[in-house]
């Protein structure tokens, strides 16, 4: 007989690898857990399955130190009994990249499938909300099914699916959508993922316990299949589960009870959905609740290791893979290896608890390791690429200038055309020790009858500063080390109109001309200005910034605004009743740090001071587990000093103000934030995230009682109408809130100090106070009208990455003087990655559609006979026609992540 009611028992462990105890502490717990489940499954057939938390790099934990254990894991992940996989690691999905959010896919699918199984569905147990391109990217993967624990709140059951909010569903169960259209079936973990844990196999206790379960069941179901997940944080396995599920089926002989897993799980419910299943869209951020539980301010908790992931990042995947693509295209072998090897070294910094900066000191301390170490490996991807592209051109054209003459290159690995100041160092003058070093002859050599080239023979404007002589070596592939000494100089210069996906070349050679008097950007002493822009420094140190193109001003840009932080790793709380301090009544001391003709800098000195931290309440309130909101701490009286010291920098050909601010932080228990007041009216702005430009209120639901705000933010956020725009880009600093003071002012956090972690116990983290210098750096920048229909993101995006420069010599080659490897072009599209897949060999570039109408992607086809388009996960989806231009052109959809793959063998037989 059919049953009518279903409850699928799925066992599970949630696991941080690190977290309250650090990673080698809970690693040891792993072995234990992993022991007990082969224990378990070895002993107990009726113990049918066992969900590995969604991510494979568990596996490798385990096999660390119980490598014996291989074959036994292989065999239960093959007959079904552990299920693993999609993921890699279980990240934060707001603070990693788009890119680092495909990878941790990418990685993880292809680890489950070498292992012999996957469980398909997009599992986000605890994740800190969801991103909105989630079911787009899963569907492309051939996920259709998430799990979520937060960013949604169900209402209760009450027989009426309502359409009131747009987050809220009545069910567990839900459609989850993307902007581009692309749905998965959305499970809530109402209950958490806990409402199955420690099921009793004593017939009274679990009588009591099911009365109980079941009701908190159907509370949220939509259909009468019901999901129990059977574990918990680091939970051990339920070894004697099969005879709590006999008890189970005794006491309910009408329940159909299943120790189940996801795969099967989500097969049966999807045959029982009923047809009033909401729709939620986009991100899951739990707006419609009080904002006291979103855990959002972990956006700026241990800042120093957002910047340190944000460079990670970017010279992994927009310098180190473009320019491995670039060095392939010219027959090199591309690293497949080296890339796995830093992407995990990296991705092990990703989970929740780990970007999060919310675990305990020891923790964080070894994330700053591994981002060294998967640092160190793209720089010498890096180094080695830019060495085998420069040797490959034709550098002869700069011979006329002589033997002396030093030509270099210089590379966009960027999506668009780029213009900019780059600073490059080169030897003038190199001698090996082998072969004898004058040291004095270097010191002497001359340097001032120089000047700059580039591969037309333009003359270009520079300055130089002499470092001096210099020791440095080559590491030959076939010879022991050479040691030199050089003379060496740093040249700065306007790189105009750099190739797309390519580069340009210069020569640093004996003058032949004179250059015409210089120019200047500087104004006076306070102010600066270019062809875009004009800014003044007030008396106060903020900025006036007039926006030439629309003349429009900016008042009172970068006060900076200092509030006491009695919260935790998790959440901001400012003190009851506390006024903010701020620097809008301060004296600033202004002076010009740079002035040449392409580039000025100004430096800001604030000789601030700030009260030195909590009252000595606040370490009780600690110590006592008083919930933060409820906490009565204070900030002392007694300040310590703070002085910033801010250089605003502006280049000929640019339309923004890149700011660089360096404090050293002896205060505790505070924010210090920097404030833009836009003016400009909106009930709107946008948040740069997940391959989307996210659309987000500034005020919040009518729930909200947080008096804070804060959101997660990528690049950039803008504030902007159909007329005129206030865009902040910024480096690692991913926690911004739009204030609600008439101005609709841009808050960036750039420093976070509390001293304890939060969540359920008391764990002190002193280096959470971040004590000790920092460096933050972001970028103001002015614009007509709309950011997306006007591709302000644009500079935001290439703000991101850095220039590199390769020092060449005078060479044939094949490769020209200026060259682009890729060339495209589309109205609203981002490039976000350019790398080889590793399967097939094929180029694979990806882009998305930041806005809301249909674009043209062209790409030129560059000679390549092949081109198709692809997936997230690399797949040949369909081939793509050549046009009579010989280009490629595929239509894009709004919002859509779109891959394509060129085809390989022109560059490897
Ligand atoms: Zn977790």
């Amino acid at each position: 007989m059919e049953k009518k009611k279903h409850i699928h028992i799925i066992s599970h462990t949630h696991w941080d690898r690190e977290w309250y105890l650090p990673y080698e502490k809970h690693h040891v717990l792993l072995v234990k857990l992993v022991d007990q489940l082969l224990e378990t499954l070895d002993r107990d057939e009726h113990f049918r399955s066992f969900h590995l938390d969604g991510q494979t790099i568990i596996l490798d934990d385990y096999l660390q130190v119980r490598p014996e254990m291989r074959e036994k894991l292989q065999k239960y992940i093959k007959d079904g009994r552990i299920q693993i996989g999609p993921w890699y690691i279980l990240q934060d999905e707001f603070l990693t990249s788009s890119e680092a959010n495909i990878r941790n896919l990418q990685y993880g699918m292809k680890d489950a499938l070498q292992w012999g199984g996957i469980s398909k569905v997009g599992y986000f147990p605890d994740s800190f909300g969801n991103m909105g391109q989630a079911p787009q990217i899963l569907k492309q993967a051939g996920i259709e099914a998430a799990v979520f624990g937060r960013g949604v709140k169900p209402t209760g059951f009450n027989n009426m699916v309502s359409d009131v909010d747009m987050y809220e569903s009545p069910y567990s169960e839900m459609f989850w959508r993307s902007p581009d259209g692309s749905a998965v079936l959305g499970v809530l973990f109402a209950n958490w993922y806990c409402n199955g844990i420690e099921i009793p196999a004593d017939k009274e206790e679990a009588a009591v316990y099911w009365e109980q379960k079941i009701a908190a069941l159907e509370k949220y179901a939509s259909t009468n299949h019901y999901l129990m997940m059977n574990g918990c944080d680091h939970q051990p396995i339920q070894t004697n589960l099969s005879k709590a599920i006999q008890t189970a089926e005794q006491l309910y002989p009408d329940i159909q009870f299943v120790h189940s897993n996801f795969n099967d799980y989500l097969a049966e419910l999807m045959t029982t959905l009923p047809k009033d299943l909401k729709y939620i869209d986009g991100e899951l951020r739990s707006q419609q609740t009080d904002g006291w539980g979103t855990l959002v301010n972990t956006a700026s908790a241990r800042i120093y290791l957002k910047q340190m992931n944000q460079r990670g990042q970017v010279l992994l995947e927009k310098v180190a893979e473009p320019l491995a693509t670039f060095a392939y295209m010219t027959g090199e072998e591309y690293p497949h290896h080296l890339f796995t090897y830093a992407w995990k070294t990296l991705m092990q910094n990703h989970p929740h608890d780990s970007i999060c900066g919310c675990s305990v000191d020891e923790v964080h301390r070894e994330m700053e390791t591994r981002f060294e170490k998967s640092k160190h490996v793209a720089e010498m991807i890096v180094d080695e690429k830019l060495t085998q592209i420069s040797d490959k051109i034709d550098t002869t054209g700069f011979a006329p200038f002589g033997a002396e003459a030093v030509p270099f290159t210089v590379f966009n690995t960027t999506g668009w055309e780029r213009t900019g100041v780059v600073s490059v160092t080169v030897d003038v003058k190199s001698e090996y020790f082998s072969e004898g070093v004058n040291k004095e002859a270097l010191k002497s050599f001359p340097l001032n009858d120089r000047e700059l080239v580039d591969q037309d023979g333009n003359v270009i404007p520079f300055t130089m500063e002499d470092l001096g002589i210099a020791f440095d070596y080559d590491l030959p592939n076939d010879r022991f080390r050479q040691p030199y000494m050089a003379r060496r100089v740093q040249l700065s210069f306007e790189a105009h109109a750099v190739p797309a996906l390519g580069y340009k070349t210069y020569a640093f050679v004996k003058k032949e001309t004179t250059l015409p008097e210089t120019e200047s950007l500087i104004v006076n002493d306070r102010e600066a200005e270019n062809e875009f822009l004009h800014v003044k420094i007030e008396e106060n140190g903020s900025l006036t910034v007039t926006d030439k193109t629309m003349n429009r001003i900016f008042t009172d840009l970068l006060i900076y605004e200092d509030s006491g932080d009695i919260g935790n790793e998790y959440m901001y709380k400012q003190p009851d009743g506390e006024e903010p301090l701020t620097t809008k009544n301060s004296k600033a001391k202004v002076h010009i740090l740079k002035d040449s003709p392409f580039e000025a800098a100004l430096e800001i000195i604030h000789e601030w001071e700030l009260p030195r931290g909590a009252n000595e309440l606040l370490a009780q309130e600690q110590k006592e587990v008083i919930p933060f909101m409820n906490r009565k701490a204070q900030r002392v009286e007694e300040t310590v000093p703070f002085k910033i010291k801010t250089v605003l920098t502006i280049e000929k050909n640019s339309k923004g103000i890149t700011v660089s601010t360096t404090f050293n932080n002896q205060a505790k228990d505070h924010r210090l934030r920097a404030l833009f007041p836009t003016n400009v009216e909106t009930s709107v702005h946008y948040a740069d995230s997940i391959f989307e430009i996210a659309k987000r209120n500034h005020v919040p639901a009518d729930e909200w009682t947080n008096p804070s705000n804060c959101q997660h933010q990528q690049a950039f956020v803008s504030v902007c109408n159909q007329s005129e725009g206030l865009t902040i880009a910024n480096l690692g600093l991913n926690e911004y809130e739009v204030l609600q003071d008439g101005r609709n002012t841009i808050a960036l956090t750039l420093l976070r100090a509390v001293g304890e972690l939060g969540d359920w116990g008391y764990f002190p983290t002193p280096e959470a106070q971040c004590l000790g210098e920092h460096t933050v750096t972001f970028r103001i920048y002015p614009h007509t009208g709309d950011c997306i229909e006007t591709n302000a993101y644009q500079d935001a995006y290439q703000f991101q990455i850095p220039w590199v420069a390769k020092q060449t010599g005078i060479h044939e080659g094949t490769l020209p003087t200026i060259h682009s490897f890729i060339e495209w072009n589309a109205e609203h599209l981002s490039l976000s990655s350019v790398k080889i897949a590793e399967g097939s060999g094929d180029i694979m570039v990806r882009w998305f559609n930041a806005a809301n109408q249909e674009d043209q992607l062209t790409i030129h086809s560059g000679g390549r006979e092949q081109c198709y388009r692809s997936n997230v996960i690399e797949e040949n989806v369909e081939m793509l026609p050549l046009n009579e231009n010989g280009n490629w052109q595929v239509p894009v959809q709004p919002y859509e992540i779109i891959t394509v793959g060129l085809e390989r063998k022109e560059y490897h037989q």
